[in-house]
């Protein structure tokens, strides 16, 4: 039945309680205690079944509870007090006022993102790329930045996940309704819905913009199901990730073009562009468009713009994970903006293109945001290194060491990830501060202020906490699914809150090998059936009752069958060795799971295969909590201090054979457990404390927090790339973009000269043999092909020398100019010496040079060297 009209019926309620509306939809509430404790207070049952959703809950309480709640005199201190929380916390925006004196610009950074985890009620993202967006809003939010969130708003959202009774994932699309969530529907001056369009073949395809508050940051997200929308295009913002190349290009180009003409639509007019992961490159084309049209620019000029001010964070460290597309579609998609950049169709394509001299390889949205950027970073020190190996086609002759990529690591919103009674105790004994507070500072001393005692039954407290939850969520899943009574009321009495709790949650892609830990069915069933208690102090009394157990939790992303394998094989495992007790699975793992997970547990499990673990942040929260990572030393752990907080699973290797590197960590992860990790919790002082475990725990804490935190994060992308990005924007823009339009120039001429230039003659003082320290002279004659030295900069690249006979960690030194010799060759002059002996290279090259360059290292123009 269709509706002749419809209405968007919004609660009424109690003069006293119309605070809660304002509480409700800000996400502030997701990362204050006080303001979540409200929401459960008015009503627990509606919060959990609302999936903590206080819009929700708003809109379908009953009358007379509201009524009855607005006599309850606490009740409203409460809320009085949570609403001035907000209101102080909307004021202070001391961070960045501290760092920036610039503020007189009123620049605005914005951050792309397919996808957003902010909370549990707003299921539009997948894993731990939309949770790092989420945390990256909010801690954006805390340090006051000028900064803005533009996404998809997805109807069906990420797909909620139950077993069969065979342990096989299926996949369940709950509808989301943006009525009844804290989203805002960006309206008009007229008070319509505000709208923008996007050109698509033959048609324009049109959207409307949701709005969801983030502490003091707007996260804008577009909805292209409406009318007069095709069906087709309506299905653009159905899902995240969904459909096939053709859909995934066109929620491509909605998120990157409709993006910025959203922003502009809205007032914006932002000065630094971050795109998080390829998904919205295409936004840099719709910029130099815009440039074009507005500022007669030519392509080349915009371009300057637009990459001066745009960062890019790439997240997958294998060139399989980026986005792909064949070269027709990209034509057929986007070839209006080659005409109108008046580029040939290979020129257009050659901005996706890899440079490994393929011209058939197909178009990569993560080059084209290299192409497209001036700063870009991977998410981890690791991830950096292989990013830099990953991406060197980009900058042909460049050493890997140099390519132009470096690394911010990942981090995690620590007052969204910690525990209630665990922030109370932190906020106790620290200070409220520790939240934000970098690391080296006194508060993070004080941690051992607190007494082992407290810190100890907190964590008892989180783990029953976690067994209640498990139980319950068990049964409930069970009984949906129809189980036999025997089997839900089994449910009621798995897990023990005193057993030493292994966590393990993630998504289940095949590279986190989620069923390492099964792979010798002997070692883990001595392990979990407590077969080698005998070897643990006080085991020996305990003899033969399970000292371990296993919570496991994840999605397979739904086309992922050797995924969804991995959690049958996990639940085949369980009832066949009849482990129901001691390890179970969590269906349906989203941000709530995992916060349980993260504080209820006693040690992070993680068994990635190195380095396919870009960054990894779940491992980030169990610490923050006080838990002891058990990892691979890949992502962020591979840079943490693993001896102390946690252990390291080897050392760091590489395999070649995949079997056998699963032997062999295998092996090393049941070792940890049996020899280091188990002894280790179970060995308590006569008060029944484990003083050597709380004091590594106090190490995760003291170490970790500080280091993986958004706040960290946050301010380094701050002061690392948005600010510079920011000031290239004012800098290239400024005066009619005159800047820009000399450094295209400069580039045109460069360029058209650049292969001419030659390296004549290199005198160099000293023969083979050296001493340390010994001065070494060397002259250079450049023939610098109409350039001239303002132009270039003539270098030495100066290190040791590798078994294949290259220059590694090679240093450069700048050469002075000397003025021209008879012939007009330019003459370039250097001293240098080796600081250490054995066998040392030297080499000279000739880099760019221009006041405005961001990089001497321009994608696509070669060094020069001097030839062997
Ligand atoms: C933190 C988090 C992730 C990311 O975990 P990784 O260890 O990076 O894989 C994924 N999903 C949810 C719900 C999370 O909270």
């Amino acid at each position: 039945m269709q509706p002749i009209r419809t209405f968007n019926v919004s609660p009424s309620l109690p003069e006293r309680l119309e605070p809660l509306r304002t509480l409700a939809y800000n996400l502030h509430w997701d990362w204050n205690v006080e303001t979540k404790d409200l929401f459960r207070r008015l009503d627990r049952d509606l919060w959990e079944s609302s999936r903590h959703n206080p819009v929700l809950m708003l809109g379908t309480i009953s009358q007379e509870r509201l009524e009855e709640m607005a006599e309850d005199e606490g009740f409203i201190a409460q809320i009085d007090r949570a609403a001035r929380q907000l209101d102080d916390y909307l004021k202070e925006r001391t961070w960045y006022r501290k760092h920036r004196e610039k503020e007189k610009h009123q620049e605005c950074f914005v951050y792309f993102s397919a996808e957003f985890g902010l909370t549990e009620c707003l299921p539009i993202y997948s894993g731990g790329l939309g949770l790092l967006a989420g945390d990256h809003l909010k801690s954006a939010s805390d340090r006051g930045l000028p900064l803005v969130g533009v996404g998809l708003l997805y109807q069906e959202g990420y797909f909620s996940q139950y077993l069969n009774a065979d342990g096989w994932q299926q996949e369940r699309y709950p509808i989301n309704d943006f009525y009844n969530m804290p989203l805002h529907l960006e309206r008009d001056a007229e008070g319509n819905e505000l709208r923008i369009e996007v050109d698509y073949p033959g048609r324009k395809v049109y959207a409307r913009v949701w709005r969801v508050q983030v502490g003091t940051v707007p996260l804008y997200m577009l909805d292209t199901n409406i009318e007069p929308n095709n069906p087709y295009d309506h299905d653009i913002t159905d899902k995240l990730y969904g459909g096939d190349l053709d859909m995934r290009i066109h929620q491509e180009m909605m998120l990157g073009i409709g993006g910025v003409r959203m922003l502009k639509a809205l007032g914006y007019e932002p000065t630094a562009y971050h795109m998080n992961e390829g998904h919205s490159a295409f936004l840099a084309l719709e910029r130099i468009s815009i440039l074009i049209r507005e500022q007669g620019l030519t392509f080349k000029e915009a371009k300057e713009v637009v990459a001066a001010s745009n960062v890019f964070t790439t997240h997958t460290p294998v060139a399989a994970g980026f986005d792909l597309f064949p070269h027709d579609k990209v034509m057929h998609y986007l070839g209006h903006y080659a005409d109108e950049f008046g580029l040939g169709r290979e020129q257009f394509l050659a901005l996706g293109r890899d440079n490994t001299g393929d011209l058939e390889s197909p178009f990569s949205m993560a080059t084209l945001a290299i192409e497209m950027a001036s700063f870009i970073n991977g998410v981890a020190k690791l991830h950096g290194e292989v990013s830099k190996v990953l991406f060197n086609n980009l900058w042909p002759k460049l050493p890997p060491s140099e390519v132009p990529i470096t690394s911010i690591t990942n981090g995690v919103h620590a007052r969204s990830c910690v525990a209630k009674y665990t922030q109370e105790l932190y906020d106790r004994y620290l200070g409220p501060k520790w939240s934000t507070t970098p690391a080296h500072y006194p508060l993070w001393e004080r941690v051992d202020a607190i007494p082992d005692d407290e810190l100890w039954r907190n964590q008892d407290l989180c783990r029953a906490e976690l067994v209640v939850f498990v139980r319950e969520r068990l049964q409930k899943y069970l009984r949906a699914r129809g189980a036999s009574f025997t089997e839900i009321d089994a449910s009621r009495e798995v897990l023990d809150p005193g057993v030493l709790t292994i966590g393990f949650a993630r998504r289940f892609a095949t590279y986190k090998r989620a069923t390492l830990f099964l792979r010798d069915l002997d070692r883990i069933k001595r392990i979990l059936l407590g077969l080698n208690n005998d070897l643990i102090p006080g085991g020996k009394t305990a003899l033969r009752k399970p000292m371990v157990q296993f919570v496991i939790a994840g999605k397979a992303h739904p086309h992922d069958i050797p995924g969804k394998e991995m959690i049958r094989h996990i639940t085949h495992f369980i009832r066949e060795q009849g482990c129901e007790k001691n390890v179970v699975f969590i269906p349906d793992y989203d941000i709530n799971v995992a916060r349980m997970m993260v504080s209820g547990c006693d040690v992070w499990l993680n068994t990635p295969r190195r380095p396919r673990e870009a960054s990894g942040t779940s491992g980030m929260k169990a610490s923050m909590n006080g838990l002891l990572n058990l990892s691979i030393l890949d992502g962020w752990w591979d840079e943490a201090d693993y001896v102390r907080t946690g252990w390291p699973i080897g050392h760091g290797e590489f395999y070649d054979d995949p079997n056998y590197q699963d032997e062999v960590e295998a092996n090393a992860l049941y070792d940890l457990l049996e020899k280091e990790v188990i002894p280790l919790f179970y060995n308590r002082d006569e008060e029944g404390i484990p003083r050597k475990w709380v004091s590594k725990m106090k190490d995760a804490i003291r170490l970790n927090c500080p280091l993986f935190n958004t706040a960290r994060m946050v301010s380094e992308y701050a002061t690392r790339a948005y600010f510079p990005a920011s000031d290239r924007y004012y800098a290239m823009s400024a005066n009619g973009c005159q800047p820009a339009k000399e450094l295209a120039a400069w580039k045109t001429h460069l360029f058209e000269r650049w292969y001419d230039i030659k390296i004549l003659d290199i005198d160099i003082s000293e023969s083979d043999d050296v001493k340390v320290n010994q001065s070494i002279n060397v002259k250079a004659l450049v023939d610098l092909a109409g350039l001239t030295d303002s132009d270039v900069e003539v270098q030495l690249y100066k290190g040791p020398m590798d078994a294949d006979g290259n220059i590694i960690n090679g240093v450069s030194v700048v050469m002075d100019y000397q003025g021209t010799d008879a012939n007009q060759q330019s003459i370039y002059t250097a001293n240098i010496a080796y600081s250490s002996s054995g066998l040392q290279g030297l080499s000279l090259r000739v880099l760019p040079k221009h006041p405005y360059l961001s990089s001497p290292f321009q994608p696509g123009l070669q060094v020069l060297w001097a030839n062997a």
